[in-house]
Parts: structure tokens; sequence; C-alpha cells
């Protein structure tokens, strides 16, 4: 690789770092490159919107926290409406679902004045931003830096491209063992994958292992893991349910889906950490596991399609059209295709729900752990 006509500040500690002690893990690299306070990504840059570098589904359409509202406040009276409770949100970005959320849910009797708001957020720059979406709201809300510092109780907690930016470790399979990929210094001095001295466990391996050939590269994000065995663990204490919203497969699998996004294109991973948004799909199967050892009952994995479509999308397409100049319809309808056709969001993503045995019965009725209903696929 080419070394950076200008690396980053953090490119330049990365360096210095690596050479005085060796290549580090792709994981520590993701980490570094996201959340360092002084460098990191989320402390500098506008990630979200139009003039940052991706666009999320609460950004597209007030529809999506508005029908996440509806999940929420139906799974709360299902649940006996406890008088007290957390619900809380993990990385809520510009603070527009919760924001939609709240003026969706206002007229839900009881329901406001039982919740206690928590939003989970690392950034400062990020807490000004959902400060400023959240003020003209009357409720209790409050900020919090890691799950483990939540009230105890009853939780609804809800994440929508929270997983993805949690770091990930990459193996590639050299001859009959998988190997770790690192991150070290090209001859130039430039930021560069490099083989580590580390072995994956073959247990952690998903079928087919043997059939792959040298190169093949598999995922695996212990971070990602450990939040979902935490949150389980945290639901079947207090009760509670949980909708975990993301890109990413239903099934383990090979591949490797490590990349960068700036300002809406793909960028090198490597070239300007601090700059560039850095993800992996999840593995949704994989946070199944850790939900059930946690505790809690994992759903199936739907498609984000068909749960914004089982939840009401269309009805709420209908509502939010009516009296509206044709433009604005339009606009409208193209925002739910977006959301939910397949071609878009609506397969890519998925809605992945964990409930405790308390609140197994109402989280039952509802999707993704209620069957697919008939008329639901995003077409
Ligand atoms: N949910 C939002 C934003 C997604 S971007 C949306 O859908 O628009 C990811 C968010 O997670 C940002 O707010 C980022 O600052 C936050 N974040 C990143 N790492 C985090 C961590 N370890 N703990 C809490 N929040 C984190």
């Amino acid at each position: 690789m080419k070394p950076s006509a200008a690396p980053t500040a953090l490119a330049g500690r990365l360096a210095r770092l690596i050479e005085a002690s060796g290549p580090i893990s792709l994981a520590e690299y993701m980490h570094m490159a996201m959340a360092d306070p002084q460098h990191g990504y989320y402390a500098n840059r506008q990630a979200l919107g139009a003039a940052g570098d991706f666009v999320t589904a609460p950004e597209i359409s007030q529809m999506f926290g508005e029908l996440i509202g509806v999940w929420c406040a139906s799974i709360w009276q299902a649940a006996g409406a406890p008088p007290s409770f957390v619900l809380a949100e993990a990385g809520p970005g510009r603070g527009t679902l919760m924001a939609d959320l709240l003026r969706a849910t206002s007229r839900v009797t009881g329901f406001h004045r039982a919740a206690r708001i928590r939003l989970i957020e690392t950034s400062p720059r990020m807490i000004e931003a959902q400060k400023q979406a959240l003020a003209g709201f009357d409720a209790d809300i409050g900020w919090v830096g890691a799950l483990p510092e939540l009230e105890d109780g009853p939780l609804i907690l809800l994440a929508n491209e929270f997983l993805d930016v949690l770091p990930t470790r990459q193996y590639v399979k050299s001859g009959p063992v998988w190997r770790e990929r690192m991150v070290g210094l090209s001859d130039s001095g430039a930021l560069t994958p490099v083989l580590g001295p580390n072995f994956a466990d073959p247990a952690w391996l998903p079928e087919g292992q043997d059939k792959e050939g040298d190169g093949a590269v598999f995922e695996r994000s212990p971070s990602r893991e450990a939040f979902v065995e935490m949150l389980a663990h945290r639901l079947a204490a207090g009760g509670g349910a949980s909708l975990l919203i993301d890109y990413g497969h239903a099934q383990s699998g090979f591949g490797a889906t490590f990349q960068a996004m700036r300002a809406h294109a793909p960028a090198a991973p490597f070239e300007a950490p601090g700059e560039a948004d850095l993800t992996t799909h999840v593995d949704f199967a994989s946070l199944s596991k850790a939900a059930a050892g946690g505790g809690a009952s994992p759903s199936r994995i739907a498609p984000q399609g068909e749960f914004l479509l089982s939840m009401g999308l269309r009805e709420r397409v209908a509502s939010l059209a009516a009296g509206k100049t044709s433009e604005e319809q339009a606009h409208i309808v193209a925002a739910a295709q977006r959301l939910a056709g397949p071609q878009e969001m609506g397969t890519l993503f998925k809605v992945f729900a964990l409930a405790s045995p308390q609140w197994r019965d109402a989280a039952d009725a509802l999707p993704p752990f209620a069957p697919a209903q008939s008329g639901c696929s995003a077409d």
C-alpha cells in the first residue's frame, strides 16, 4: 500500500505504537479509529446525514422511529404496563429515532410517565446533537456511557446501526489453520494488513471450514457477543425486551465485510483512521447464541422490510400522505421503499429481538417474534 500523502494524526500515533510493540488486531485498530477520544471518528466527524458519511434509517424517514415507538408501547402494555421502566437506546446518533418514537407514543396513556429514557453514548459531540433533538420533550431523559450504568428494573433497549461499529477480528485461512489478520506497517511505513501469530479456535468457525480455500476470511466480534450477552443477563434479571437492527447476515459464514465509508462512498480502510466510518456486517447467528447464553429468548432474525410492514408501514405511509401535495406523497413513498424495498435496506438489514422469560408472552405477539404475516413481503 502507498503511504498516505497526508496521514491523519491517529495514523501517526498508530504507526509509532506498532513500531514499538508490533502489529495490533483489526479489533484494536477499529476501536482506536472509531472511539479514540481525541482523534477517533465519532469524536471528530459529522458522521450522519447528507453532509456526513452515511445515512441511517431514522434519518431517511420519521416512519422508522414511529413504528419502533409502536413496538415499544405495545410490548410495554402487553407486559402489564410497569409504572417505571428504562427506555434505553444504544448509539443514538443524532437522536432522531428517539425523538420520532417519543412523538409517536405521546398519546399512549402512562408510557412517557413510566419511561426513564437513557441514551447510551460515548461521543460528547453526539451527546450534544441528541440533547438538541430531545430538548422539546417533557420527560426523564439522561445519558450513560455504557450498558452496565443503566438503573435496575424493567428495560426496553433499542439499537440501530450500533452493533456494526463494535470492533471485529478477522481470521484468514492459511494452509490448515486460520491466522489472525493484524494491522502492521509496510516497508514504507504505511498501515497495512499482515498475518499475525494467533490462530482461530476451530470451534468458533461455522460449518464448511475445510472446504474454504487459502485466503478465505472469517470474522468474529467478541465485543458484539459480549454486549448481547450482558444485555441478555440484564433483561433476565429485571424483565424486558430489546430490538437490535443492523446490516448483516442471519447465518454465520465466511467472507470479509470490513469496510470504510467516507462521504457516502467506499474508502481505503487503513489510509485515514479517524476520518472514515469503519464497520463490518453483523453475524446475527452468533448474537442469537450469545442472547440464549445470557438467559434471554432470541427471536428469529427477520429482514427489516418484513418487520416494518408487519408493524404497519403501509398504513403509516397512507396516513402521513393524506392531504399532502403529490410531490410530498412521492417523497413519503420513496422513503418507505428505501427502508423496506428488497434491493435497498429491506433485506440486507435485519431485525433481531431478545425477551426476558417474564416478557416472552408479550414479545410473542409482536414481530420479529411473531411469524411474518402474509402480504408482508417488501416487493
Ligand atoms: N443509531 C443511530 C446512529 C448510528 S451511528 C442512527 O441510526 O442514526 C453509531 C452511534 O453509536 C453513534 O452515535 C456513535 O457515537 C455511537 N457509538 C459508537 N461506539 C459506541 C460505544 N462503544 N458505546 C456507545 N455508543 C457508541
